[in-house]
């Protein structure tokens, strides 16, 4: 099958880069070029940003239920085009239909909830000495950014793009080069549903030029990035010289918390669904168990057990459990780590290597990978792997289990797994991190915030925190009297200015 031309997306409009430039997207599961698309650079990026400053007015001047309408009926086109939208997905990052097709039906609830924002959400009326009326306003910050990875491509894209428009901001964005698609066909989506030209803009290309140049540019309010700690941070010193705000959703090491009282199938059941779905590769991943000490032989003889039974596989099959990683160099990254934890002493307890067969041979598949022996200061159990590769780390006391979830720079997500609820939420206290499940992992919902303490980030996902952080507070300060007020006259009333 030929490779489909894309364009870049900007002003409702496919069009090809300035520069004449295209890249070929790769489909990971077998090598196949399966889209060449349009490069965008510099000259792009300020085309995009053109035209979402002539359409901001536009958007920006609709009333909160006018958007909500418009956001419904994005929701409503989404859940018609899914079919497509779950394909597509899949030919760019490889992860499997089960996966892909319960993920993307979801996306419809972000634009439902945020619309309902759009609609209901009410400004404030703050206490204010004397005879005033004082009030709050919303209002939009105008020309946001968004640089989003590739490894949940429209979910990430949407949990940005969803507060930018209820809150009436118009956006450029740049994906992932290696999965540029899926978001050019949320921009026809919204083009359907009525957005105006221009609010919703895409520019595919790479970071360290189309990326660069949104992220660098003077005249974006926001930039909001899904991304690395390293880009988070590098990119957060460019927009800050310009005093743009700065969303970053970044990196994780989560650790998976199991108490004794757990029984041992939902254990490894808990740990199966943290650490593998995606090939392990998402910012929440269950990258290390914490398990204790008294189930731990147990759970890790069930979990090698479960986990050579995953169906490792084409992911367009809706058998299929596993695909395979993003890119040979994603694959070559986790294979580097696998070595790195046998030189450090831990025990390769199951995978770390490729599958075998003729399947197999043209794709970046790796097998589940299960390390035992591991002591929390290893690289493998500190540093994020972003791949299909588990630690298992005893403890023996709650202490214990709470000062090595903690021990990593990384802030994101824990799961505690326990059926005593004073412990559940005690732990949860103790932790530093942005999201704890109890009995529970990888759980999203648009209205529950959704980030990262320490250097997994700053800001907040979803909820009406997301909203607001995508606008701006005018203050209106209103005197109700009547009286002329005269500093300067010497009347003898009593005066302030404060
Ligand atoms: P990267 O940090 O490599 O890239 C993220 C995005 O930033 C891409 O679009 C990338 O472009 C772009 N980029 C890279 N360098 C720059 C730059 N200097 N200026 C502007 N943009 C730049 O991450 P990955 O795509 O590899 O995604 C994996 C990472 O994302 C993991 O570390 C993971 O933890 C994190 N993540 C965090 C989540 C969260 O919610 N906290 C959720 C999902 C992932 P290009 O593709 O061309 O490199």
């Amino acid at each position: 099958m030929m490779a489909k031309t894309w364009g870049l997306f900007i002003d409702g409009d496919y069009r090809p880069a300035v520069s004449g430039r295209t890249f070929q997207v790769e489909n990971p599961s077998n090598g196949a070029i399966v889209a060449d698309v349009a490069e965008g650079g510099a000259a792009d990026i300020e085309q995009a940003i053109a035209a979402a400053e002539r359409a901001f007015p536009i958007w920006s001047a609709l009333s909160g239920a006018e958007r909500g309408d418009i956001m419904q009926r994005a929701a409503e086109i989404m859940k018609r085009r899914l079919p497509d939208v779950v394909s597509i997905e899949i030919e760019q990052i490889g992860r499997p239909r089960r996966e892909m097709a319960a993920q993307l039906a979801r996306l419809p609830e972000w634009f439902s909830y945020f619309g309902a924002v759009a609609r209901t959400h009410e400004d404030t009326v703050p206490p204010f000495a004397g005879s005033y009326l004082n009030y709050t306003r919303r209002v939009p910050l105008g020309v946001v950014g968004h640089v989003t990875p590739w490894n949940h491509p429209l979910l990430i894209l949407t949990k940005k793009v969803a507060p930018s428009l209820a809150a009436g901001n118009a956006m450029v964005v740049k994906p992932s080069e290696l999965a540029p698609i899926t978001p050019m066909l949320l921009g026809e989506i919204l083009k359907e549903a009525g957005v105006p030209d221009g609010v919703y803009n895409v520019v595919p290309g790479f970071g360290a030029t189309a990326g660069l140049a949104l992220s660098s540019h003077p005249r974006i309010r926001k930039l909001d990035l899904t991304g690395g700690t390293e880009t988070g941070k590098a990119v957060a010193a460019i927009a800050g010289k310009n005093l743009v705000k700065v969303a970053a959703e970044l990196g994780g090491k989560a650790a998976v918390i199991v108490f004794p009282d757990t029984p041992v199938p939902q254990a490894v059941a808990a740990t199966l669904f943290a650490s593998f779905i995606a090939s392990g590769q998402t910012c929440v991943q269950g990258s290390r168990l914490l398990v204790h000490r008294s189930i731990h032989d147990d759970v890790v003889a069930e979990l090698v057990r479960r986990a050579a039974d995953i169906r490792i596989g084409d992911p367009q099959s809706a058998e299929t459990q596993m695909g395979p990683m993003v890119s040979a160099k994603q694959r070559d990254l986790v294979e580097r780590y696998v070595r790195i934890g046998v030189e450090e002493g831990a025990r390769l307890a199951y995978g770390g290597r490729r599958p075998e067969g003729e399947a197999f041979a043209k794709g970046y598949y790796l097998q589940p990978t299960i390390f035992t022996n591991v002591s929390p200061e290893m690289r493998i159990a500190q540093e994020e792997i972003f791949g299909p590769v588990v630690c298992v780390i005893p403890f023996d006391t709650e202490e214990e289990a709470v000062a090595i979830a903690n021990g990593t720079p990384f802030g994101l997500a824990t799961s505690i797994w326990t059926r005593d609820i004073a412990r559940g939420h005690r732990v949860a206290h103790a932790l530093q991190c942005g999201i704890t499940w109890i009995n529970d992992h990888h759980r999203i919902d648009p209205a529950s915030p959704w980030g990262g303490f320490k250097m997994s980030g700053i800001g907040r996902e979803n909820g009406l925190v997301a909203y607001e952080e995508y606008t701006q507070i005018q203050n209106i300060i209103v005197n109700l009297s009547d009286t002329v007020f005269d500093w300067y006259a010497d009347d003898g009333t009593p005066k302030r200015y404060s």
